[in-house]
């Protein structure tokens, strides 16, 4: 059986890290035994460019025929004036693909610790997982504007809190077992709703040790004692706070990479960098957090878990081994250090 990839390189530097990526699932999906064909289609800026649009329907057809989708980066100064935005297309992706749950894993590496702007003793074995419920929420809650009165309203049904807390109890099996939930059930409604009903997912999972904090207390726990989570589960708000505050764990925004899942269909895997249009077709991207969404996808698209775990050993292989990258104080290109990782990816 073939595994179908669509590739959406998108803008500034999202070419030359897809690219990157490419070269790394292909090294570790042939170790593998795994059969995988790549289709490249328009998207975001580059949509705007060749159709008109930042979603061609072209491309949303690809997408729900693939097995899983790739993205670059979309956006940049070009299209600053356009009447439609490069990032309206991830919008309506992630709406029409369903994607209600985003992943952002965040690991420090041992040894590797001073990449981080935290002290190295704070940040040292930090390897957690962020699951954050993705199309729920205040986000997507009834809206008043106003100048004298505004409000949002946030709403969760028990069948998404469900959803999202079985991907989090799952992914917990595959690591230390243990869930983080997060939430503000001292105060809000939604909060003891979700509580309640990540307990009753939790009976489900024996094996998975759950524990429930709060959000302010959480914020702090992790820029001071990140080590100590494993899987943390969050709702929408929460989850983009804090999954932005737990990428300065680990240093660059070039490392880290992210995966948004749907209930079926084909999840999309995406670096948690934008486009990059200051540094874009120099060969000076940092590819790692590409690299480390094409993982993602092995592991959570396409359930290649043991082509997954390979391509992230390579990865961490390469990260010690240097060169590094520009914006790791190296001077390693690109391409260079992709080529390094899918070599070792093809050895492992
Ligand atoms: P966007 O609106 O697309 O998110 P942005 O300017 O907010 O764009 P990035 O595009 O992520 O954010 O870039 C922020 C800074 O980080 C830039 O200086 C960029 O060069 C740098 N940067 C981002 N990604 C990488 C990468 N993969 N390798 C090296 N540097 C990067
Ligand atoms: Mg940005």
């Amino acid at each position: 059986m073939t595994a179908h990839i669509l590739l959406l390189p998108g803008d500034g530097i999202g070419p030359e890290v897809t690219a990157a990526a490419r070269v790394c699932l292909e090294a570790a999906a042939s170790r593998a035994g795994l059969s995988l064909s790549f289709d490249e289609a328009p998207f975001g800026g580059a949509g705007i460019d060749a159709c008109g649009s930042p979603l061609p329907e072209e491309t949303l057809q690809k997408a729900r025929a693939s097995d899983a989708v790739f993205l670059g980066a979309v956006g940049g100064p070009a299209w600053d004036s356009a009447p439609q935005r490069p990032e309206a297309g991830l919008l309506g992706l992630r709406k029409a693909l369903g994607l209600f749950a985003n992943l952002r894993p965040v690991k420090v590496m041992a040894g590797l610790e001073d990449f981080s702007p935290l002290r190295p003793e704070r940040v040292r074995g930090a390897d957690l997982l962020i699951v954050r419920e993705l199309t729920g929420g205040l986000y997507f809650g009834a809206r008043e504007e106003g100048r004298e009165r505004a409000s949002d309203s946030c709403v969760y049904t028990a069948e998404e809190v469900t959803r999202i807390a079985r991907v989090a109890f799952e992914a917990a099996r595959g690591r230390s077992g243990r869930v983080t939930s997060v939430d503000k059930a001292n105060v809000l409604a939604t909060s003891r709703l979700w509580r309640a009903v990540v307990e009753d997912v939790a009976r489900d999972f024996p094996d998975v040790a759950l524990d429930h904090q709060l959000v302010d207390s959480a914020a702090m726990a992790l820029v001071t004692n990140p080590a100590r989570f494993d899987v943390i589960l969050t709702e929408n708000l929460f989850g983009d706070i804090l999954s932005d505050e737990a990428a300065v764990i680990a240093g660059s925004i070039g490392l880290l990479g992210s995966a948004s899942l749907g209930a079926d269909g084909p999840g999309l895997f995406e670096p948690i960098h934008g486009s990059a249009p200051d540094i874009a077709g120099q060969d000076k991207a940092n590819p790692a957090g590409a690299i480390a969404s094409a993982a993602l996808l092995l592991r959570h698209g396409l359930k290649q878990a043991e082509a997954a775990d390979r391509l992230e050993a390579a990865l961490e292989a390469q990260l010690r081994a240097g060169p590094l990258t520009a914006d790791l104080g190296g001077d390693s290109g690109c391409a260079a250090f992709a080529e390094k990782v899918a070599a070792h990816a093809a050895q492992a």
